[in-house]
């Protein structure tokens, strides 16, 4: 076995906690509601919390495709589908006050649609009831069907995100072999072709193994396709049967590949250690009048 990498001092996480954070917190374990940022234990939870930012996943806990940086659960959940899933995701995003709200969710490759229909009837409950909450869609790929696509793109959401996760080389290994690097470049193309008013975003993790030169690649391709938000964050492994990693990418460098995305010409870079794809999504909008 390989030992593994010792953190190093930047990424140990300082928990603050805060009345609103406090507040967000009772309501969420009183109703029992789940978001991702609870199920992956992320160390942004308070700060955005407290700021109204929350990501809720849709379609189930069980994935149909197997990425190897990834801890949810792979199966086939055969069709299977929560006919209340738009009223409880509008009831939660009610209940936590939430101003921005990222919906993401598996794979559902079993489903015709990809689950494309159901998002769509997620989205439209929670403007619903929630008309001032901006939505992100953090979708699958849907196996690039562009009609897939068209049917989130359509439903109201202020954001389009679908995550390239690496650069276009290390795409398999780390991603489940039915996803691809210009698949993906290929949906958030389309997003944004089909409609230029929404936003469109993605995320990279680093520190998988990629060089600098393939993350200015990945950069260009990205701003050819239209994006206009991107994130950096850290790779962590989630556990020794995932993805090792490479190394651990410091502070400034983050700030720099930033810097470098900023002169290329997306609307906003997000980059940082803990950075996760909805960090300080909220902020991101405001800046940019959007929402
Ligand atoms: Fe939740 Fe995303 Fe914020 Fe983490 S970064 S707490 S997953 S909204
Ligand atoms: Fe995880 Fe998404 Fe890959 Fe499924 S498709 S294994 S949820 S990263």
């Amino acid at each position: 076995t390989t030992p593994r990498l010792r953190k190093p001092d930047w990424l140990r996480v300082r928990i603050k906690g805060g009345q609103t954070f406090e507040r967000v917190s009772d309501i969420v374990h009183e109703h029992g509601l789940a978001t991702v940022c609870e199920e992956a234990k992320c160390p942004n939870m308070s700060e955005c919390w407290s700021s109204g930012t929350a990501t809720i996943m849709l379609l189930g806990d069980v994935c149909t495709r197997a990425c190897r940086f990834c801890a949810v659960n792979t199966g086939n959940p055969r069709g299977w589908l929560d006919p209340d899933e738009p009223a409880k995701t509008a009831r939660s995003v009610q209940l936590m006050n939430l101003k921005y709200v990222v919906l993401t969710s598996v794979n559902r490759d079993d489903l015709d649609d990809g689950g494309a229909g159901q998002y769509a009837a997620c989205v439209r409950k929670v403007k619903e009831v929630n008309p001032g909450t901006a939505v992100e869609a953090l979708t699958p790929d849907f196996l690039g069907v562009l009609a897939d696509v068209e049917t989130v793109v359509d439903s109201g959401i202020e954001v389009f995100a679908q995550n390239v996760e690496t650069v276009k080389r290390l795409t398999h290994p780390v991603r489940d072999p039915r996803a691809s690097y210009q698949q993906t470049l290929a949906v958030l193309a389309h997003a944004k072709r089909y409609r230029p008013d929404v936003l469109t975003k993605t995320s990279l993790m680093l520190g998988l193994g990629e060089t600098e030169e393939e993350i200015v690649q990945c950069m260009d391709d990205l701003r050819e396709a239209g994006v206009d938000i991107l994130t950096f964050g850290q790779y962590l492994q989630p556990t020794a049967n995932h993805y090792p990693i490479d190394r651990y990418v410091t502070p400034d460098e983050f700030e720099m590949y930033r810097q470098w995305g900023l002169q290329k010409g997306f609307l906003e870079v997000v980059s940082g250690v803990l950075v996760r794809s909805s960090y300080r999504a909220e902020q991101v909008l405001e800046k940019n009048n959007v929402g």
